[in-house]
């Protein structure tokens, strides 16, 4: 059965003739703000490489937070934001490039420059649906569940397959696991458990990860929580929106470090005939927005029309350059605008 809709068999024996030289440097990307899927395909397709006899270094435009650092790989990865010169030695010094996980170039943050001014080969492998690809070898299948699970049936289609390890099954576990909300969305397709029955046999403590990943917060976090549902939880219950916001004073107050909104995001999808859940957090100099749906409703065309973003169907972020006051104005205007839409969303 032939799950991958977009790639061509054209296209891996050409990645797989980039391969085949050993000892090439390569250097894998994930998007800025790396995720669990983000982190975990880069890390399990290093562990990849790296076994089958080649030097590979992951380098993200920016750091990762600490529930994504606990990982049994020792895998290079280099933090751009913290290690800058070291960083563009490492792009620059690489014979092939692979981004994974994200699908425009603006994703790459920081490291936008570095990767449009890449001159050997890039090769991108992504989930989300693209738009206009930017690599010259392009494994894109939005059907995906998560890039990790993409990675597992490319490494198959590149005969990569006998140099997946422990490593490798714990990483790409971990990027299915946290892309479906551990198994709750976009697992319509038999292949996103066949793959994971796959990587089981490699006899990976899916306890282990499942601590690692949810169970390894702060207290802070948790009050934090809590506060933005009783608190900051604004119910537009007629529009069938909730929207939650965050200040920088509030941030601090609860010792806020990265990654401790990740999945606040979700909680207002779990009122009955909510649709559309909103998060707006306040950084430095700009308002980060996350956004997620139920059914048809288009958070990623959403997002790419009002908020310089994008992401999928149903999740999807993007960002604001006017205050958080301004921010949540302009998000109630517009809500009102899709109030036809949101009345009529199909769960
Ligand atoms: P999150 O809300 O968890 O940050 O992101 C949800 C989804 O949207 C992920 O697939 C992520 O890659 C994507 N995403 C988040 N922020 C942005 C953004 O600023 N631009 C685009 N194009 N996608 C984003
Ligand atoms: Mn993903």
């Amino acid at each position: 059965m032939m799950v991958l809709e977009n790639t061509g068999s054209d296209i891996f024996k050409s990645v797989g003739q980039l391969l085949a030289k050993k000892h090439s440097n390569i250097v894998i990307m994930p998007h800025e703000n790396p995720d669990g899927d983000a982190i975990g395909s880069a890390i399990g397709f290093a562990e990849i490489l790296q076994n089958s006899g080649q030097n590979v270094s992951i380098v993200s435009p920016n750091n990762y937070p600490g529930f994504l650092k606990w990982f049994s790989s020792g895998v290079e990865i280099l933090i751009y934001e913290n290690h800058k010169k070291d960083a563009i030695k490492k792009i620059q010094a690489a014979d092939l490039l692979f981004c994974l996980d994200f699908n425009e170039t603006k994703r790459a943050g920081k490291l936008e420059k570095q990767l449009l001014e890449f001159s050997k080969p890039k090769v991108l492998i992504d989930h989300h649906p693209l738009l206009l690809s930017f690599c010259d070898y392009t494994i894109s299948e939005p059907a995906y569940s998560s890039t990790a699970e993409l990675i597992f049936d490319a490494a198959v289609q590149l005969n990569l397959a006998p140099f997946i390890n422990y490593n490798a099954a714990e990483a790409l576990y971990t990027g299915i696991l946290t892309d479906t909300g551990s198994f709750s969305h976009s697992i319509s397709r038999a292949n996103v458990f066949k793959v994971v029955s796959e990587l089981l046999k490699y006899g990976i403590n899916t306890n282990k990860v499942q601590s690692n990943v949810y169970h390894n917060f702060s207290a802070e976090r948790m009050k934090l929580l809590g506060y933005c549902l009783n608190e900051k939880m604004e119910v537009f219950a007629e529009l069938r929106t909730a929207v939650i916001s965050l200040t920088k004073e509030e941030q601090l107050k609860y010792n806020f470090r990265i990654g401790d909104s990740e999945g606040f995001v979700n909680y207002p999808l779990s009122i009955k005939n909510i649709v559309f859940s909103a998060l707006f957090i306040e950084k430095e100099g700009l308002v980060k927005a996350s956004f997620r749906s139920k059914g048809s409703f288009s958070v990623n065309e959403f997002s790419r029309d009002h908020f310089n973003g994008g992401g999928h169907l149903n999740a999807a972020g993007g960002e604001s350059n006017e205050n958080l006051d301004i921010t949540l104005e302009k998000f109630r205007q517009l809500l009102t605008q899709y109030k036809y839409q949101l009345i009529n969303t199909k769960i």
